[in-house]
């Protein structure tokens, strides 16, 4: 049996095990990076079809919104109990569908399970504050209301956990939500709402319609951008495609939760223990192929660090096992297709001309002409220039000199995304400097450890290009809710606020 037809009919049968129609029916070719084959074709959806989705959502709305708090939070446990019992299966999708390696496929389902968890005890805990007001027998206070159907737009890299992210928490606060899967991984997402509507059985009263899937591309997520009855779009992918969705948002005065790219930065202090510095860079840098939002592309080392850190990490990138992702022993898998490839290469080139000390970045050799595996690349540059500025989705790090914190820092943030970032010292006041005002501009900064693999329990998402979302825990959930503000007179008189009088 080839390598094709054993991908395609794993496929086939990790579909059927997760409840998901055969993907042999329909326009969208899938292709796994492993080894850049087809393994199914979906139907894609026209705008026709997207809209009745919508409006389906929509009649979803009042049911699912006077469902009290708690019970919806059940249908969120039932869901979590589904994607448990199905972790290997779904997790080993993801790793055929977007190539990561499997311990990353099943760590996104692990991440899935624990954001159910976490909105399950969410599903009681939506709460408001109460507020002093300055008028005798008067009460101020904050009600959080469900807000309609949720649109959610995913990038091909994280094709489950960013839906699981925002679904989660949209379903406990009482909100439908419509799913708009990158066009290259929509198996996994069909393969997530079959789950779904396991849980929804089991739960016996959800309204019908209460999770869908748009399958198609930009101009079926522009279909859910566009459309009125969806109040809240949280899109995550490139900052390409956030400028082109912003506007069309604030036009309607839609809400926008975006989730954009990322250009990560760590600097590295005399004081960094160095073993550890080398196992973290290697992770954040390398790991996932550099096709995470929070991959490690930036790398500012002190002079007194340089000369003992360079070489481990150049036996790191020499050494790490590139190859399929279904191998246990392999730690990098493809990139996700030819264009990766290319622009990757194109970044070396720039990175080169600007004087760049290229090691690493050559094509690996694989069974198949159309997989796209490469050896990661270090580049040691004498300045942040040229591609260091962009976002380049593969494994490059660059790597840079400084002899002064504060310039590091300002080299830092002098990149139009913000995103992650990490300090590694032993020093306590280098720590508490990057994590102060003056410190790193990121919506995720960290000390001792990479600016990749964050925990659902922190509120994720990024500043400037990177969009300014946030999802996941803390109090992300209120992007999903609407306040209202409640004042109430328990008195027989009428005082006016600010001491206004108004008599009759
Ligand atoms: P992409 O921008 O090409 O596509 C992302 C999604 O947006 C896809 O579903 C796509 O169909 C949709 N889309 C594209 N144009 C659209 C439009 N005009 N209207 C509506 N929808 C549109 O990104 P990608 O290549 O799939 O993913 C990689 C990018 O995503 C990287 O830049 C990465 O940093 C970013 N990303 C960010 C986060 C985060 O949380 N900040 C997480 C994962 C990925």
């Amino acid at each position: 049996m080839t390598l094709r037809t054993s991908l395609a009919a794993e496929t086939a049968t990790l579909l059927a095990d997760l409840g998901a129609a055969p993907p042999t029916d329909g326009a969208l070719e899938v292709r796994s990076p492993i080894d850049g084959r087809p393994i199914g074709w979906v139907a894609e959806d026209d705008p026709a079809g997207a809209a009745a989705k919508i409006a389906a959502a929509q009649a979803a709305f009042p049911a699912w919104r006077d469902t009290p708090a708690p019970i919806r939070g059940q249908l969120v446990r039932l869901f979590g109990e589904e994607l448990r019992s199905h972790k290997a299966a779904l997790g080993r999708l993801v790793t055929i569908e977007c190539g990561k390696i499997l311990s990353e496929g099943l760590g996104e389902v692990q991440e899935m399970i624990d954001i159910c968890d976490f909105a399950v005890g969410l599903s009681r805990q939506l709460h408001g504050l109460t507020i002093a007001s300055e008028r005798p027998d008067h009460r101020m206070m904050e009600s959080w209301h469900p807000l309609g159907p949720v649109g959610i737009i995913s990038a091909f890299n994280f094709p489950v956990a960013v839906w699981a992210w925002n679904a989660a928490l949209a379903l406990v606060c009482g909100d439908p939500v419509i799913w708009k899967p990158s066009e290259k991984t929509p198996l996994t997402a069909l393969a997530c709402q079959a789950l779904f509507q396991r849980a929804a059985a089991r739960f016996g009263h959800a309204p019908e319609n209460l999770s869908s899937v748009l399958i198609g591309g930009g101009e079926i997520g522009a279909a859910l951008v566009d459309h009125p009855g969806v109040p809240l779009v949280s899109a995550t992918g490139s900052t390409r495609m956030g400028r082109a969705v912003a506007p069309r948002l604030a036009a309607r005065f839609a809400r926008a939760i975006l989730e954009l790219g990322g250009n990560n930065g760590a600097i590295v202090c005399p004081s960094a223990d160095v073993d550890l510095t080398v196992r973290a860079v290697a992770f954040a840098a390398m790991g996932t192929a550099g096709q995470r939002c929070t991959t490690l592309r930036r790398l500012f080392v002190h002079d007194a660090a340089y000369d003992v850190l360079l070489p481990r990490l150049k036996a790191a990138y020499a050494s790490v096992a590139v190859g399929s992702p279904l191998d246990e022993r392999t730690l990098v898998g493809p990139l996700i297709d030819a264009a990766a490839f290319e622009a990757m290469q194109a970044a070396l080139r720039e990175a080169e001309a600007l004087g760049g000390a290229v090691t690493g970045g050559p094509r690996e050799e694989s069974e198949s002409p159309d997989a796209f595996y490469v050896r990661p690349a270090l580049v040691e540059l004498p300045e942040q220039a040229g591609p260091v500025l962009q976002e380049t989705f593969a494994p490059i790090l660059y790597v840079m000199r400084f002899s002064e914190l504060g310039e590091a820092i300002r080299l830092h943030n002098a990149v139009g995304q913000g995103l992650s970032s990490s300090i590694f010292t032993s020093d306590l006041r280098e720590a508490e400097l990057f994590l102060s005002a003056r410190g790193s501009d990121c919506g995720i900064a960290n000390v001792n450890i990479g600016p990749s693999g964050a925990e659902i329990g922190g509120a994720f998402g990024g500043e400037k290009e990177t969009g300014g979302g946030r999802e996941s825990g803390s109090d992300a959930w209120k992007a999903y809710m609407r306040r209202a503000t409640n004042t109430i007179n328990f008195g027989r008189a009428l005082p006016l606020a600010q001491g206004v009088r108004f008599d009759l």
